[in-house]
């Protein structure tokens, strides 16, 4: 396939995804008791408030049609339209679909963004779809959820295995039904489409300044700092270079197939140029460990970029690193949380980490709808402003109430939304 279709913000394989709604659920709980919300806020924001599930049919390559099943989960809009990415993978489901859509609005809520969650997905496997499947595809799933989607009403996004080619598709498919032409409709889009600089490479910016603000608190200096990279999709390799350029040392970095180390540090230029269009490198080299034993290598900062439930009981208590940040959805399980906090090693949270693709996303949308573009250097300034602020308020809520950085997260990102539907009246 066409490198220009398979970047992704991110990568997965398979995922425990009633644990994963299950897990976020928890934390909701928990945050709403802890700000002090009665239970029939928690029964509004337990499940999205409107669930979509399309069937898209695709005539193939081989002249037979196939039909896919796709989703896309609002999650709340007290706040203002639902936003939130569309991935392609086997193994997206319902219920992970619904999780996904409130993390979207806890990270919203996080970076003070005026949105509520949104999710989409399709069950599909674009690493063996061509280019004009995948058109075809994109362009089907946009028919099929025309209706509740807008620019002021929801928003989709690149995810993983989809990106700006794609985003392209859906766009163009969007204006021809509605007659007219749409930019802020969708976001992630190529420059020439209405997109924002840095949009792609958002994602593992934000996570490189979170970085940056949780070495400052525990007296890590990113000079010759000891990184390790779980996956090297969108996120996994945009992260590697931007630590290889602040002066770390990336000892391992790691794909499906396994992982790579150095405990010199890794040639990261050599690896970004060798890897594939979905993140593939390490298959290129016989001397592999498996991603399991690199988690648990002698490091200062571990970043999984992965896939789900990575760190759990079982390692949690093997894991080196100081500091631990999720730039991947759902890679530490709760009890692991307990154990990393109990262990003085401080967890930034997936739902505060990666934050950086739907804030540049907020950034392209205003810029669509004022028709006025801003350059790479505002764009940069922007999103660091936001972040170090973001960071800063789940920290300090952590400290001052007492609780891990995952609680604080749900506690700074659920607030707006719950005082955003008791204005309205809902709750
Ligand atoms: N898919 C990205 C995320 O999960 C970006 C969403 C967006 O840009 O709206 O945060």
């Amino acid at each position: 396939m066409d490198k220009d279709v398979t970047a992704s913000d991110g990568e997965v394989q398979k995922e425990d995804s009633l644990d994963v709604l299950q897990s976020t659920q928890t934390v909701i709980k928990e945050a709403l008791d802890k700000l002090g919300y009665p239970e029939e806020v928690y029964e509004l924001l337990k499940e999205p408030v409107r669930m979509l599930t399309v069937r898209i049919p695709v005539r193939m390559d081989d002249g037979k049609v196939k039909v896919f099943t796709g989703y896309r989960a609002q999650h709340n809009d007290a706040v203002g339209p639902t936003k939130g990415g569309v991935r392609f993978h086997p193994d997206v489901t319902m219920d992970e679909v619904k999780a996904l859509s409130i993390w979207m609005s806890l990270k919203a809520g996080i970076v003070d963004l005026p949105y509520g969650g949104g999710k989409g997905g399709i069950v599909c496997e674009p690493r063996k779809m061509s280019f004009r499947e995948l058109e075809a595809l994109s362009r089907g799933y946009v028919r099929a959820i025309s209706q509740v989607v807008g620019p002021n009403k929801d928003i989709p996004a690149p995810d993983v295995f989809t990106n700006s080619q794609i985003m392209a598709w859906m766009l163009d498919e969007y204006s021809r039904i509605r007659e007219f032409d749409s930019p802020g409709f969708i976001t992630g889009k190529p420059l020439v489409l209405g997109g924002s600089h840095g949009r792609e490479s958002a994602t593992a910016k934000g996570v490189t300044i979170v970085i940056e603000e949780a070495a400052k608190r525990k007296g890590i200096k990113l000079e010759g700092a000891r990184v390790i990279i779980q996956g090297f999709g969108n996120a996994g390799s945009y992260l590697a270079k931007f630590m290889h350029d602040a002066g770390a040392k990336i000892v391992a970095i790691s794909d499906v197939y396994g992982a790579l180390y150095d405990k010199d540090g890794l040639d990261i230029d050599y690896l970004l140029d060798r890897r594939d269009s979905f993140g593939t490198v390490t298959n290129l080299f016989k001397d592999r460990l498996t991603n399991k034993e690199m988690l648990e290598l002698d490091c200062d900062i571990l970043v999984p970029a992965a896939i789900q439930n990575q760190i759990t009981s079982e390692n949690a208590h093997n894991i080196k690193a100081e500091i631990v940040v999720e730039a991947a959805n759902g890679p530490t399980t709760l009890e692991a949380t307990k154990i990393l906090t109990e262990r003085g090693i401080l967890l930034v949270p997936d739902v505060l980490a990666s934050v950086g693709g739907v804030t540049v996303s907020y950034f392209e949308w205003v810029q669509n709808n004022q028709g006025y573009y801003w350059s790479e250097q505002e764009v940069q300034e922007k999103l660091r402003e936001v972040i170090v602020k973001a960071f800063n308020n789940v920290y300090n809520t952590a400290h001052s109430r007492k609780v891990d950085m995952r609680l604080a997260a749900y506690m700074v990102g659920v607030r707006k939304m719950a005082e955003a539907a008791r204005f309205r009246g809902w709750v």
